[in-house]
């Protein structure tokens, strides 16, 4: 990680914050610091050519350990988008769907097909420079509803890096103890109403992978508590679980039970 010295937050913040400035302390400090500052000084990065096949692209997210790849196309020489386990998850979907469509097709589809056959479901590239402020990159990530955003040097084209929820909390986790403490911070997430405490969405050992998978796309959900009969919690069935499925080769069948696939 880059050095980021204390004096320039105290410089940004002051010393004597009022209490209508409290609320400003924590967008003060994303609109501070850029998105070149969150990048570390290692890490890694996989990208994909559209013109690679389906099934190798979702093996090679597990065989990398990384979650996302940005995609580029060749022909146009840019970068287009970006493959998800949300993009594996609606490929099965799809097929599941069609009657006719065989899986054996996974094996052989590339990419750029599949872009074409998600059409409405595909989107252009949403990316930001090394330049913008971390509060932008935040309002884009709400904004359009990702969870992916790379960074893209605009005199290389070159991807720096994949901005995540978790890397912006552990940003600011390691500057924390050197910013004022706003009270939110000492109030529960409860009182804030943090989170999901109505109408939560859960699942069975008995329910179906395909139920799931179902699941996860029409709520927009990234986990799935497993409950039992009594509706006390047992397991939990997250979306990136699904890449399993990849790993194994099991996506064949997905008309098995959660319990059978943990
Ligand atoms: P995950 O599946 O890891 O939770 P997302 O929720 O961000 O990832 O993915 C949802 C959809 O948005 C997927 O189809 C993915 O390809 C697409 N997507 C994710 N990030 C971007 C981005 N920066 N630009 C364009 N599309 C994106």
């Amino acid at each position: 990680m880059k050095n980021i010295s204390k004096r320039k937050i105290l410089f940004c913040f002051g010393e004597g914050i009022r209490q209508e400035d409290e609320s400003q302390i924590l967008v003060k400090f994303f609109r501070y610091h850029t998105t070149y500052d969150l990048i570390p000084t290692s890490a890694k990065l996989v990208i994909f050519d559209t013109r690679l096949q389906v099934k190798k692209a979702f093996y090679a997210l597990v065989y990398n350990g990384v979650r996302a790849a940005p995609l580029w196309d060749a022909a146009r020489q840019e970068f287009v988008g970006m493959l998800t386990i949300t993009d594996f998850i609606r490929i099965l979907q799809s097929f599941y769907n069609s009657p006719n469509r065989k899986m054996e097709e996974l094996e052989e589809h590339r990419l750029e097909l599949w872009r074409t056959l998600l059409n409405d479901d595909v989107r252009k590239l949403i990316s930001i420079t090394p330049n913008e402020c971390l509060y932008e990159a935040i309002r884009s990530l709400i904004h359009h509803k990702i969870h992916r955003l790379p960074v893209i040097d605009p005199i290389t084209g070159n991807v720096l890096y994949i901005i995540t929820h978790k890397r912006i909390l552990k940003f600011l986790f390691l500057y924390i103890n050197e910013l004022p403490k706003p009270s939110i911070m000492l109030k529960s997430l409860r009182e804030l109403n943090i989170g999901t405490y109505n109408n939560i969405e859960t699942a069975r050992g008995d329910t179906l992978i395909i139920e799931a998978l179902n699941k996860f796309v029409e709520r927009r959900i990234s986990a799935l508590p497993i409950v039992d009969d009594e509706g006390k919690l047992i397991d939990i069935y997250a979306k990136f679980d699904v890449i399993n499925l990849a790993a194994e080769g099991t996506y064949h069948n997905l008309d098995v039970t959660l319990h059978q696939a943990k």
